[in-house]
């Protein structure tokens, strides 16, 4: 192939790929305002305009054209350097497309109809308490689930082409030892903490003024880096982050007057915005313009929102402004104690409410039953009561209903049963290995943060990681920043030092 014509494959690609993306991003721009300012009214209408954009683009995207174009282009890229951006556009491009086209698109519509119905069920049973309202749904999700993952006969597990949609380059066989080792090493932590004196919760019969928050929460995300010329804040139910273009990502959060926890949902939040807005500007609009997977992404908003946000050097920098902030709440609270209370152990029964310690293990839970649903070892009959057995056994506690147990999170009700869950505990790990590294190359980190700086930081993650996008795998990434695969080590000394502080633990 001569260099015009490959010139020319090229240009059609990335416009092709521009149109698609404008498609997906106004589809996220209708999300994010049913998730913010939508009455409720338009609910209905909204599920139609968003699934027509959602098909076109699918369609648009599993057009043969695509693969005859990443077919003309193969040739010139096979001999181009692996990290080059030429390269890794035809690499990432053909993997989806290649997942993609496995899916039939009868499938596809069929499973779309099905979820807007699962997801309504859902939503009207969950507050009635009523799972049997939710069985028939779940128990054809599941069964599209397994469906799914029948198109890729050659999946080593029935649960890695699901795992691959949101963390590429990770499987079963590779996520099994490290959750069954974290498993066992976060239980022994929590128990440990168990045995010592509880922590008070600070929040009790104080009253924290909801527009200070906002505005604190905002002050300190600037501060770390995240771009208001580039996003905004709006409040929604569930707080999330979300692109439109490298120069529109936006967060959102919720607060309330009992509890501060509106500012860690905004430091959360602006973890995985920053990354987006991080993204080398020239891969706008191509399938390079996202974050490398799920627990990637996770990685940088726990980044932010523990190992920064909840550190005793934030907060020594942080707490007499937060005062101020809270009106005369918090003046009879020194800053050890609120950072305890911060950061107080306790296992519950909800995973988005949990700490740190116990925060996997609701994860591994569900990673679990996925697994066992998928490989068939487990009917949707038998969910509730495996569901309760897990928590006792992992964290000691059982819900008493379903609302607070097997009907909690969206997810399953909402999408595939299967790779929903595996990145929010992986993210954990990841975020305590890439933060190591940026301590090896940049030991004055911590007397940063203490001293309210944090451009070290975020330099070094834009460099190291926000910049590529998804150029990399999850395990390249690692291997690139650290030298080696995924370790534990990092996380649990992160854990270890800081829990054994707060709770006196020798
Ligand atoms: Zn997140």
């Amino acid at each position: 192939m001569t260099n015009t014509q490959y010139d020319a494959a090229r240009s059609e690609l990335l416009a092709r790929l521009r149109e698609i993306d404008d498609l997906s991003a106004a589809a996220d721009i209708l999300h994010w305002d049913q998730a913010t300012y939508m009455p409720p009214g338009g609910a209905a209408a909204r599920a139609r305009q968003s699934a027509t954009l959602r098909t076109l683009a699918h369609n648009k995207f599993t057009d043969p054209v695509i693969g005859r174009l990443l077919d003309a282009m193969q040739p010139t890229v096979d001999s181009m350097p692996y990290d080059s951006d030429d390269a890794a556009l035809v690499r990432v491009t053909r993997r989806d497309y290649d997942h993609a086209t496995r899916i039939p698109t009868q499938f596809m519509s069929d499973f779309t109809a099905h979820i807007s119905d699962s997801f309504v069920a859902w939503a009207a049973a969950r507050p009635k308490n009523d799972f049997k309202a939710v069985t028939p749904f779940l128990t054809k999700t599941l069964d599209f689930s397994r469906r799914y993952s029948s198109y890729f006969p050659d999946a080593e597990h029935v649960a890695d082409p699901h795992i691959a949609r949101s963390d590429y380059s990770m499987t079963v066989a590779t996520i099994r030892p490290i959750f069954s080792e974290l498993r066992t090493w976060l239980s022994d932590l929590a128990a440990k903490i168990g045995q010592r004196p509880q922590v008070p919760d600070i929040t009790n019969g104080r009253v924290f003024d909801p527009t200070a928050q906002w505005q604190f929460g905002e002050e300190v995300v600037r501060r770390f880096g995240y771009d208001f010329d580039r996003g905004r804040q709006d409040k929604t139910h569930h707080p999330f982050a979300t692109k439109f273009s490298i120069g529109d990502v936006r967060i959102t959060t919720r607060v309330f007057t009992d509890t501060i926890s509106g500012i860690f949902s905004t430091m959360h939040e602006s973890g995985h915005a920053m990354y987006e807005q991080g993204v080398d500007p020239s891969y706008e609009a191509t399938p390079l313009a996202d974050g490398a997977s799920s627990a990637v992404h996770e990685s940088q908003s726990r980044l932010w929102e523990n190992i920064v946000g909840r550190s005793l050097p934030f907060w020594r920098h942080f707490y007499p402004e937060f005062q101020r902030h809270m009106g005369d709440q918090l003046d009879d609270l020194a800053l050890r104690d609120f950072y305890r209370a911060i950061n107080r152990v306790q296992p519950s029964l909800i995973r988005v409410d949990a700490d740190e310690v116990t925060y996997g293990l609701h994860v591994i839970i569900r990673f679990e039953l996925e697994c066992d649903l998928l490989e068939g070892k487990l009917r949707i009959s038998e969910l509730p009561d495996a569901w309760n057995a897990k928590y006792a056994e992992f964290l000691g506690v059982r819900p008493k209903d379903y609302r607070n147990g097997v009907m909690q999170d969206v997810h399953w009700y909402a999408d595939y049963i299967g790779g929903m869950f595996q990145g929010y505990a992986l993210g954990n790990v990841l975020g305590s290995q890439f933060y190591g590294a940026a301590l090896q190359a940049h030991p004055e980190i911590p007397a940063e943060i203490e001293a309210g700086r944090f451009d070290i930081l975020h330099n070094w993650l834009q460099t190291n990681i926000y910049r590529h996008g998804c150029k990399y795998t999850t395990l390249e990434l690692v291997e690139r920043l650290t030298g080696g695969p995924i370790r534990l080590e990092p996380y649990k000394e992160y854990l270890q030092t800081k829990y054994a502080d707060i709770y006196g633990i020798r």
